[in-house]
């Protein structure tokens, strides 16, 4: 079947995932997979601009893949690979260093923030990641960027870039165009913030069904409701919200009998850790076949490198000609 086009997406290698980068993310890359040629990189560079320690590095990026595969991205369909295994990403980033306003860079809002929030470690990657992150994409020729809404302005600059390359050195690169996508913003256990293993607010994906089930119980539910014959609110209610992803044919029941008290938070969360852990029962079973595999995840990472490598290089060969480098 011919595909649509190439779509490219990184992200931080953060490590084991939660049910928030399930839903908000893995999820809708499982799916591009059918009707696109995906690239898809663990951004382990990107990642070196917000730490400063990096002894969980090389642990985390593997524990993010064994859950990609485990949920369903497949190396045979998709290039899955880490960023720094191919270093031409590098190079690339440094020549459109020199075509990129540095007043283009100091303007983005994503900057201004992490300037706020490291102010002990405002380093020239924070500048440069529009361009780091348009090498990326453009390394490879991708013409598709799944982004929610927020992530667009850097897509345009992303564009900027590659329209400033072509009007100094002729037309190169495809322009990237967004491939909107909602992005369910998964709150967690707290049901105040984003569901983030920073907040420790998070379910793991690997967890077990009993650890699930414990961290479920633990959940802050409807703040109004504090005695079991209160009447709930279940549109404030954050497990309310899930039992739409795990449970959705038990959601609509659930609401009337929260309102008029006639199930308890106890009973609805027992519900609703079912639902997950039913849900990701297939999960769990092939994350535990490929952690078995010895050194599966390493020759997925090579295989990946090697092919986005073969890519990159014409790349390189290509934007070298066209800048006239001797
Ligand atoms: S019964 Fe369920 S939906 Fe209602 S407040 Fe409790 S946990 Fe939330």
């Amino acid at each position: 079947m011919k595909k649509k086009g190439r779509v490219f997406s990184g992200a931080r290698p953060t490590g084991r995932q939660h049910l928030g980068n399930y839903l908000g993310a893995i999820q809708n890359y499982v799916k591009l997979q059918e009707n696109y040629d995906c690239i898809y990189c663990i951004v382990d560079i990107h990642a070196l601009t917000t730490l400063e320690d990096t002894h969980l590095l090389k642990q985390n990026t593997r524990d993010m893949m064994l859950d990609w595969l485990a949920a369903g991205l497949d190396p045979e369909k998709s290039i899955l690979f880490v960023q720094s295994h191919v270093p031409q990403v590098m190079e690339l980033h440094t020549l459109l260093s020199m075509v990129t306003p540095l007043g283009w860079l100091l303007r983005v809002a994503t900057f201004k923030e992490k300037v706020k929030a490291q102010p002990q470690n405002v380093n020239y990657g924070l500048v440069g990641y529009p361009v780091l992150m348009t090498a990326d994409i453009i390394l490879y020729k991708a013409d598709t960027v799944p982004v929610g809404e927020d992530q667009l302005p850097h897509l345009e600059l992303a564009r900027e870039i590659v329209r400033r390359f072509h009007f100094l050195f002729g037309p190169t690169f495809p322009e990237p165009q967004a491939k909107l996508t909602t992005f369910p913003m998964v709150l967690g256990l707290d049901g105040e913030r984003k569901m983030s293993k920073s907040y420790g607010n998070d379910i793991e994906l690997a967890a077990s069904a009993e650890e699930t089930r414990q961290k479920i119980m633990t959940a802050f539910t409807d703040p109004a409701r504090k005695f079991r014959n209160d009447v709930g609110h279940p549109e404030v209610c954050n497990i309310y919200s899930l039992h739409g992803y795990f449970n959705p044919e038990r959601q609509e029941g659930i609401a009337p009998q929260c309102r008029a008290a006639e199930i308890g938070c106890v009973a609805c969360k027992q519900l609703l850790a079912e639902g997950v852990n039913k849900a990701l029962a297939p999960f769990r079973e092939r994350r535990a076949e490929i952690a078995q595999r010895p050194g599966y995840v390493e020759e997925v990472f090579a295989d990946g490198a090697r092919r986005a490598h073969a890519i990159a290089v014409e790349t390189i060969k290509e934007v070298r000609e066209k800048m006239g480098l001797p």
